[in-house]
């Protein structure tokens, strides 16, 4: 399994994209970077895009995917909550701020929705795909994805503490988490459902707690006027925990 970290932050500029992952050029799970990341041929090659939740910074490229796609003949599924379904045919795709590609053209829609239940696995082509429920500001789905040799992955989206109902679900080798802010910012963390490298520290030890082990751990979703102080506070907790921590970043690669 091939992931790739098209975007690792939580705000856009030169340098940083907003939130998503791409496992094996063909899953994409939230699309915050998706098609400033993707040449057109290799938007053509997504076979699904996965959606945690309807925040802005995880939703956006869905209206750019679908006109690239549609422009040129293409098809996609789309996954997630009900929340998220309703909220990009409200706003995004609404005929209004931009074409509803969940309808057009007419005989074969160029975005096929599909909307989730918490905790029914599903089947895109190999991969198995569990999605668990995680706890955010609005209603917020990680999903477990495992491939044909059995390599799995838990992206996790946008979360707070509070994930022990969550762990009970998932084993996966790879956790994929978001570290929004530094430690200094941890009320303001636990009030809005946001983690910081402590709160990742306590919910990885009730992880180990239950399950234990734990696994690599890739952090995202960052605030890049955060990141030196975010480096160092998660290398703190890499080796507090004798964990790997990998510090994503656009565009690295790790393989499972
Ligand atoms: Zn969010
Ligand atoms: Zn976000």
């Amino acid at each position: 399994m091939i992931i790739k970290f098209a975007g690792a932050h939580n705000t856009e500029s030169r340098n940083t994209r907003m939130s998503g992952v791409i496992i094996d050029g063909v899953l994409a799970l939230d699309a915050g970077g998706l098609t400033s990341t993707l040449t057109l041929e290799e938007q053509d090659s997504l076979k699904a895009v996965l959606l945690t939740h309807q925040h802005y910074d995880h939703v956006r490229d869905i209206p750019a995917l679908g006109m690239n796609l549609y422009l040129g003949g293409g098809s996609i599924d789309i996954y997630c909550g009900k929340e998220p379904q309703r909220v990009l045919t409200a706003y995004l795709l609404n005929d209004d701020l931009y074409p509803n590609f969940f309808h057009r053209p007419p005989d074969k829609p160029t975005l096929r929705m599909n909307v989730i239940e918490p905790l029914r696995e599903f089947s895109i082509g190999d991969y198995r795909i569990l999605p668990v429920p995680v706890g955010h500001s609005v209603p917020a789905t990680g999903y477990l994805v495992t491939d044909g040799d059995g390599k799995s992955l838990f992206y996790a989206g946008d979360t707070g503490p509070g994930l022990a109902d969550c762990w009970r679900q998932i084993a996966p080798q790879l956790l994929i988490i978001e570290v929004t802010a530094t430690d200094k910012f941890a009320e303001f963390g636990r009030k809005n459902r946001h983690m910081t490298p402590l709160l990742l520290k306590e919910e990885l030890l009730s992880f180990r707690d239950m399950k234990g082990y734990l696994p690599g751990v890739a952090a995202v979703h960052m605030s890049p006027r955060l990141q030196p102080e975010l480096d160092a506070q998660l290398a703190a907790v890499a080796r507090e925990l004798n964990v790997l921590v990998t510090v994503a970043h656009e565009g690295l690669e790790l393989g499972l």
